[in-house]
């Protein structure tokens, strides 16, 4: 894996907030202070959890997938700017994650919670 994002398209993961399948998902590289080997972070958008984020990247995405549901290879050069622009963002925000959490999201997503 590289430093740069790695978005992935209509993942059918379900949102680990809600359970409504997301539109898409963005693999970003997080600084860590706890560790000095790179790590690695997945942020999903979700439709539903999503559509009050402040950030216009978040909105752009979610107001491009409101009016194409699905995106056709004709489409798919618009859908790649919101994205990219959406990935920047994220990139740039990237989550906080310390082991506590990450122990936490494991263990539910053992028990089927997420
Ligand atoms: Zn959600």
């Amino acid at each position: 894996m590289t430093n740069e994002p790695e978005v992935e398209l209509t993942t059918q993961q379900p949102c680990p907030r809600c359970g409504t399948p997301t539109l898409a998902a963005v693999t970003v590289p997080t600084r860590n202070t706890e560790h000095s080997v790179p790590q690695y972070a997945t942020v999903t958008l979700c439709p539903n959890c999503d559509r009050h984020h402040p950030a216009p990247e978040v909105q752009g995405v979610i107001a491009y997938f409101t009016l194409n549901e699905h995106i056709s290879t004709d489409e798919i050069e618009g859908a790649g700017q919101v994205l990219s622009d959406w990935a920047r963002y994220v990139a740039a925000h990237p989550p906080v994650y310390n082991s506590d959490n990450l122990d936490e999201d494991i263990e539910a997503w053992a028990r089927g919670e997420m």
